[in-house]
């Protein structure tokens, strides 16, 4: 029986168990970014959710959710650099500002927590969705809880919906030409390639979509 809500204790071993996930992509990250960057998106994930997984297991056991995201937050925006870091820091620690006080993460607190996070990215990157970066993974993660029909709303279905949402989209960035960043100098070259960054987006969410039905 899946749980039906997340507790700040379920959190942090959530946040260990995408770290182990993200871990194992890193070469397949890295291959993603090396088509149309500089092929470090996988050192770079792989980084930030080290420095998360030590700090959420130094957490003291009276953390709260939104103390778990805000720490999780500084901790993947003080390990690494560039772009991802600093959006992935912010998304975090967005997160934990709008769940503030929130005792345990339910159906409306996911939907606050992805609302949070879209906002912070299409304030942070200047993207739209569609220009071919984790927007487009985190817009399409956000979409599928909002529009949840009501019967189906369960905290499990509906990281399930926001896990398959967020991983069809990133593959559909593959036919996108950028628009924003580094990328999107490279002009038709991109085409093909999914973006590394909403891939990784797609990963948290499936481990996470994971982690909860098999605990
Ligand atoms: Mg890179």
């Amino acid at each position: 029986m899946p749980k039906l809500n997340i507790t700040p204790a379920d959190l942090r071993r959530i946040l260990c168990f995408v770290a182990e996930a993200i871990g194992k992509e890193e070469a397949y990250l890295n291959s993603l970014d090396g088509a149309i960057g500089d092929g470090d998106h996988g050192i770079t994930m792989r980084v930030g959710f080290e420095a998360v997984k030590a700090t959420v297991g130094a957490l003291d056991a009276s953390v709260t959710i939104d103390g778990v995201l805000t720490e999780s937050g500084a901790a993947f925006m003080g390990a690494t650099g560039g772009a991802i870091g600093v959006l992935l820091g912010r998304m975090l620690m967005s997160a934990g500002a709008a769940l503030q006080g929130c005792k345990e993460i339910g159906t409306s607190e996911l939907r606050v927590l992805l609302n949070s996070m879209e906002t912070a990215v299409a304030s942070a990157g200047k993207a739209k969705p569609g220009d071919k970066t984790i927007l487009d993974a985190v817009h399409a993660a956000n979409q599928a809880v909002a529009t949840t029909a009501e019967a189906d709303q369960s905290l499990p279905n509906m990281l399930s919906r926001a896990s398959l949402a967020a991983g069809t989209a990133a593959q559909n960035t593959a036919g996108m030409r950028a628009r924003v960043g580094r990328a999107s100098r490279l002009g038709d070259r991109v085409l093909g390639h999914p973006d590394p960054g909403a891939v990784s987006f797609s990963i948290i969410m499936r481990a996470m979509a994971q982690w909860l039905e098999e605990n």
